[in-house]
């Protein structure tokens, strides 16, 4: 079975005038437990309003979304979400950031496995050095790999990225794929991206899901991307 499901996801917004807009018009997708599947479109193409559904964040107007065969139902803890933009607390450290989202979690566990956990997921995209410092005191780079650090450590079903990699300079982004790429080795976990980068969605994915230009986007060709691993 597959661990997500989408049946005919729409979703409208209306404007000033009063007039709607449909952006969604009818998404279907399956995604598999265990693969990485990017979802490629252009701007405005409704990606972000796809993957915020999936979140729990945007409630669509019809369609089913279903995890493990169960209609998702708000933002979760089995659904971890990275941004476009960064998203971190100003004020915390990095070992902070990552903390509260724990805390929030792993309610259950111990102060020193929440701890490891904290510490190992710091360590894994490669900030061991950094735990003390401030958002401010991080180049975008770093700042996206706290980000992904807060979402690996609270364990999800699902790592949900929305463009993570788009607001930084193209060095720093091919940097950062090959970070996604080694993360992906060690996790094993199902992950959803959404881009509009087309050698971004072919570098990293297992199959390439192309959005239909808006409005009303759709679930075009899916192509599998046969790259051994
Ligand atoms: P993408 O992520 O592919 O760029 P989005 O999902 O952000 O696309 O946006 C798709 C369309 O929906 C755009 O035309 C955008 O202006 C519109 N839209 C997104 N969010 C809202 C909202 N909350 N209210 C009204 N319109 C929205
Ligand atoms: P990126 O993560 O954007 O690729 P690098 O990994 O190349 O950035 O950064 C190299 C080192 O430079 C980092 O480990 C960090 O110590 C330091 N550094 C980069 N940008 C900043 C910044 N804006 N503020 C403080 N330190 C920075």
């Amino acid at each position: 079975h597959p661990i997500l499901s989408l049946r005919g996801v729409t979703k409208s917004y209306s404007g000033q005038t009063g007039a709607t807009t449909e952006v969604l018009g009818g998404i279907d997708l399956e995604v598999e437990e265990g693969e990485f599947v990017a979802i490629l479109g252009f701007s405005g193409a409704g990606k972000t309003t796809l993957i915020s559904s999936v979140a729990g964040l945007v409630e669509p107007d019809s369609g089913e979304i279903l995890l493990r065969g169960e209609p998702v139902d708000g933002s979760g803890r089995d659904r971890g979400l990275v941004f476009q933009s960064y998203s971190l607390f100003p004020w915390l450290s990095v070992e902070q950031n990552v903390a509260l989202a724990v805390e929030a979690v792993h309610k259950n566990r111990s102060k020193s496995e929440r701890d490891e956990l904290i510490k190992q997921k710091v360590e894994l995209v490669g900030l061991g050095h950094a735990m003390d410092r401030k958002p401010s005191e991080l180049s975008g780079g770093m700042r996206q790999r706290v980000a992904v650090a807060r979402a690996l450590a609270m364990e999800p079903e699902i790592l949900l990225l929305d463009e993570p990699l788009s607001a930084l300079d193209a060095l720093t982004r091919a940097k950062l794929q090959d970070e996604i790429e080694r993360i992906r080795k060690e996790e094993k976990r199902t992950i959803i991206l959404v881009t509009n980068d087309v050698d971004e969605a072919l570098l990293l994915a297992d199959r390439v899901a192309v959005m239909t230009p808006a409005p009303a986007a759709t679930i075009g060709k899916i192509f599998d991307v046969n790259v051994p691993r």
